[in-house]
């Protein structure tokens, strides 16, 4: 999914309307976050999303306020508390919690067809909501022509957006039958089998000592206090700058490598557990940990698990996952595998041939062959890992 944002701009009419729908979706996730607070280990399971909807029919027949509203609003709730709850469990992020009104106020709505879009003017744009009807936003660029639901939201400030989420178009492969192999960088974001190697864009230097300053009067500033606020606001939006550039940059990459190549060959890294081995564990403590906290910070910095994902929706069935296992320390040239090999992060010097080669295109083309399917016979050390078996997970029924 990709998510376009834009500015709603509601009559005061409309927002009356529009604050219901969000009064709705906060009660029916509340109702679903209740539910599930009182289940304990041992009880019969807390409802799932399918008892979840059956519930909310019945409450919908017997509360004419409910029913009143948009059954849309209303089951997408329990879908998005759904998809919290698998999200939870798959320890990618916290459970669930009440909401309360005024904060991070929302719904979404699924089904929508392009003629629910509509552009008025240059610059105005108009959004049909249920029961609400057409809604201006402001039309800030193109809205993408495959938009299968959108979200609006309300922040604490009071404005309003919509963001439209679209499944983007398959890139045509270009036929070539060339193979590229991708790997994560240490010294970069990105590095080819092609040579080429990839940055992707942060924080001016510039804008990072004024991120620097203000985190250091965040620091100072009193809990509570006006001046506090302003700080965090300030933070809060160089972070999204910087967010913005990241996502651009990948939306820019992935398009190009589905352009160019017919197959793209990527290393299937766990980023979470790669993330959490950096600060060490009992059995191996904290082996390589001032790399590895660079290479972190590579990763997170570069968005790696998002140009893998964007790749996959722009290249459907084009994508391999390899198994990442010796792909740096493996010689491309005679395929010797030696962890000495890799003398500087930078620098492939192999130990048994000589060859030189930067360190992560050296692994960047481990990549690429073994995707290709080029027999690699190892010498001096356990073989490259095979094709990683595992299908992309389908995310959950949501965003119908
Ligand atoms: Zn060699």
């Amino acid at each position: 999914m990709v998510m376009s944002r834009y500015r709603l701009q509601p009559s005061p009419a409309q927002e009356q309307a529009l604050l219901v729908h969000c009064g709705h979706a906060r009660f029916v996730w509340n109702l679903a976050v209740e539910q599930h607070a009182h289940w304990k280990p041992g009880r019969k399971s807390a409802p799932g999303f399918a008892e979840q909807c059956r519930q909310l029919t019945e409450a919908r027949a017997e509360f004419e306020w409910l029913r009143a509203g948009s059954i849309i609003v209303q089951q997408q709730a329990l879908k998005d508390f759904a998809q919290a709850m698998a999200n939870f469990f798959g320890k990618t992020h916290k459970r669930p919690t009440w909401r309360k009104r005024g904060q991070g106020e929302g719904f979404r709505i699924v089904a929508v067809t392009m003629g629910d879009v509509r552009r008025l003017s240059r610059h105005v744009g108009e959004v049909r909501v249920p029961k609400v009807g057409w809604v201006r936003f402001r039309w800030s660029r193109a809205v993408p022509e495959s938009v299968k639901s959108y979200r609006v939201t309300r922040d604490r400030a009071g404005r309003w957006h919509v963001a439209f989420a679209a499944i983007p178009e398959p890139v045509p492969a270009p036929g070539t039958g060339e193979v590229v192999g991708v790997d994560r960088g240490v010294a970069v974001s990105a590095a080819l089998s092609t040579g080429e190697l990839l940055s992707a864009p942060g924080l001016r230097d510039a804008e990072n000592a004024r991120l620097l300053r203000l985190q250091r009067k965040l620091a100072r500033a009193k809990r509570g206090s006006n001046r506090r606020g302003k700080v965090k606001a300030a933070i809060a939006r160089l972070k999204a700058r910087e967010t913005d550039r990241r996502k651009d940059w990948v939306e820019k990459t992935s398009t190009d490598l589905a352009r160019r190549f017919d197959v793209i060959a990527v290393e299937d890294l766990k980023i979470r557990n790669m993330t959490r081995s950096a600060k060490g564990t009992i059995s191996a403590p904290g082996k390589n940990v001032r790399q590895k906290a660079g290479l972190n910070r590579g990763i997170l910095a570069a968005g790696w698990g998002r140009l893998v994902t964007r790749l996959e929706h722009k290249a459907p069935g084009r994508i391999q996952k390899i198994n990442p296992r010796h792909t740096s320390q493996t010689c491309n040239a005679c395929k010797h595998t030696a962890g000495e090999s890799r003398e500087r992060q930078a620098l492939f010097l192999c130990v048994a041939c000589g060859h030189r080669d930067n360190a992560d295109v050296n692994a960047a083309k481990n990549v690429r062959d073994t995707a290709a399917g080029h027999a690699v016979a190892a010498r001096g050390g356990p073989p490259l890992g095979g094709l990683a078996n595992r299908e992309p997970q389908r995310g959950l029924l949501l965003v119908g």
